[in-house]
């Protein structure tokens, strides 16, 4: 018995364009939510790591004809499909996301609590400044005026410049990501000029694959050192112990909830620091990652924040702390 997922593509609108060091996004993002019976799931894939809608689309098409016995066994389900496809992890998060959100509803119980976690050891989400000129950006820190933490977009000649003028207008903890940019010598120097600023943590400094590199880093900077590009799966851990303080988790990075549930404890095993990141997605990717937030020390979870027109109500702040829905599996409501 194959069987179907329905999929649909929306265009997710942004409030402001957003860049990173590498690139400037349009004025959306699209992603495809996938329905499995009354499951619900979303893939936002990353061209970074190979996927777009038109990937995801063609890989549900091959991923359904996986998607046979008892769909209540999310774990025999997951692997039969990570046997079928290499790699398309944007679209197999997305599955995954529907199953659990599925055996949730039918369970009637959401989805922190089917894996018995306290919903109230959430953490505070960050908010993501983009790049910008210095002033545009002091501009935007002021607008998120209701969010605790900050994240801000690093990564170019003038960052040092860029982070004095966003100190002037706030004294919040702020995440600084350099998504790649750096040099290992670079890293360290900025990081050294930076930290006179206060900064809580620093994610991805150098390349990807640069493990050395990141060693080197974090061997001559006091502030925690995050990889997020540098790590996809849990088998990517174990390469980067001693080398960063922590990983950085995103669903559609890894293939979905199980995967991530195996990434914070192998983390932990190596005695790493864990943050939940994202994409930009809408609240129901969102809340479906914020389930896991009882087990990890960062949430960088506003992907749903940075844009206007939201399919979804899900997860909700207070103060900046993440609130999960009390409904059935991921629990979100549709608002169209
Ligand atoms: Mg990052």
């Amino acid at each position: 018995m194959t069987v179907h997922i329905a999929s649909k593509i929306t265009q997710l609108q942004l409030n402001h364009p957003f860049k990173i060091s590498r690139r400037e996004t349009d004025a959306y993002r699209e992603v495809i939510s996938v329905e499995i019976d009354d499951g619900i799931g979303e893939a936002a894939p990353a061209k970074f790591y190979g996927e777009t809608v038109q990937t995801v689309e063609k890989a549900l098409g091959t991923l359904s004809s996986a998607l046979d016995g008892n769909l209540d066994e999310i774990q025999d389900v997951m692997a039969g499909i990570e046997s079928t496809l290499d790699g398309n992890y944007a679209a197999k998060s997305a599955i995954d996301m529907a199953l659990h959100d599925r055996l949730g509803k039918k369970l009637g119980v959401p989805l922190y609590k089917l894996w018995g976690l306290n919903p109230h050891k959430t953490p505070c989400t960050s908010f993501t400044i983009g790049l910008d000129e210095p002033a545009v950006m002091a501009e935007k820190v002021l607008q998120a005026e209701a969010y605790p933490i900050l994240k801000v977009k690093l990564g170019t000649p003038r960052d040092i410049e860029i982070f004095q003028t966003l100190r002037n207008v706030t004294d919040k903890p702020i995440y600084v990501d350099a998504n790649t940019a750096w040099t290992p010598k670079e890293a360290v120097k900025k990081i050294r000029q930076l930290a006179q600023y206060g900064v809580a943590l620093i994610e991805q400094p150098t390349k990807p694959d640069d493990i050395a590199g990141i060693k080197y880093v974090r061997e001559h900077s006091e502030l925690p050192i995050i990889a997020d590009e540098s790590v996809k799966r849990a088998s990517d851990i174990p390469a980067l112990v001693n080398a960063v303080d922590g990983i950085n988790i995103k669903l559609v990075k890894c293939g979905g909830i199980l995967e991530a549930i195996r990434m914070i404890h192998t983390a932990r095993a190596h005695g790493l620091l864990v943050m939940i990141g994202c994409m930009i997605e809408s609240s129901l990717g969102i809340t479906a990652a914020a389930h896991l937030t009882p087990l990890v020390d960062y949430a960088d979870l506003d992907g749903n924040l940075l844009i206007s027109n939201d399919p979804y109500i899900g997860v909700t702040l207070e103060n900046g702390k993440l609130i999960l829905p009390d409904r059935p599996g991921i629990g979100v409501l549709t608002t169209t």
